[in-house]
């Protein structure tokens, strides 16, 4: 990174913005601290970040209503950092426009992952798509629609293949179980988990070397399903 990364934490527990702003180096991140809400959003206004992390329960609004104002005028990537245990809480404030979530406590490295795909993202709004996704043994060719394992082509039926291939265009994001099956199916089917975990299934049992222990999709449970990137 060249210029540092500038950061909006939106977080009341001080000794959490005190470890973020220990952990990185001064010359590759910037530090705007908000500790209510309202504050955070002022100062995304005004400053423009690249990147804002935000805590769900703050002290004066919610964090998933500080979500939703800045979606009203703001693309900029937002990092959830929620305690743990509040699965509806991350499926609501993904629904609303978030980019991902950490569950407390994280380590530095998962955050600064997270953060760098939620910024590649960013930077990736309204640039060409990449023709495949390519990564540890697993490639999505969207154009052929095709994908191979380990340089084998393996044969997925067009619902699968949509299924994968959303998750691919979005790889290193958890989407929520309500946005692949809006996606998928359509907004009738928003309820169908268990369309979705039969389906999720059938994709394992035929790309992943051992279904029982996944190695390209990860379940977040109880909120979706995210493609992991190196
Ligand atoms: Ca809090």
């Amino acid at each position: 990174m060249t210029d540092p990364t500038r950061f909006v934490v939106i977080e009341d527990e001080v000794p959490i913005r005190k470890f973020l702003r220990a952990s990185l180096a001064p010359d590759e991140a910037e530090f705007i601290e908000a500790g209510t809400g309202e504050e955070g959003i002022r100062l995304v206004a005004r400053k423009n970040p690249d990147i804002v992390l935000l805590d769900l329960g703050l002290p004066d609004i919610d964090g998933i209503e500080v979500v939703k104002r800045l979606r009203e005028w703001s693309k900029v990537p937002i990092v959830i950092l929620s305690a743990r245990g509040q699965e509806k809480d991350k499926i609501s404030a993904l629904d609303a426009g978030a980019d991902d979530y950490l569950t407390k406590p994280f380590a530095i490295g998962e955050l600064m992952a997270r953060v760098r795909v939620a910024l590649r993202h960013a930077g990736n709004l309204q640039p060409e798509i990449e023709p495949k996704f390519e990564q540890r043994g697993l490639c999505v060719d969207f154009e052929s629609r095709q994908v191979f394992v380990e340089g084998r082509e393996v044969r997925l039926t067009p619902t699968e293949y949509k299924l994968l291939a959303l998750l691919a265009r979005h790889a290193g994001k958890v989407l929520t179980h309500n946005h692949l099956l809006r996606e998928v199916w359509g907004p009738a089917y928003e309820d169908s988990t268990h369309t979705l975990r039969v389906h999720m299934g059938a994709i394992r049992q035929k790309i992943e070397p051992d279904p029982a222990r996944p190695r390209f999709v990860r379940t977040e449970t109880g909120v979706g399903y995210r493609l992991l990137v190196e």
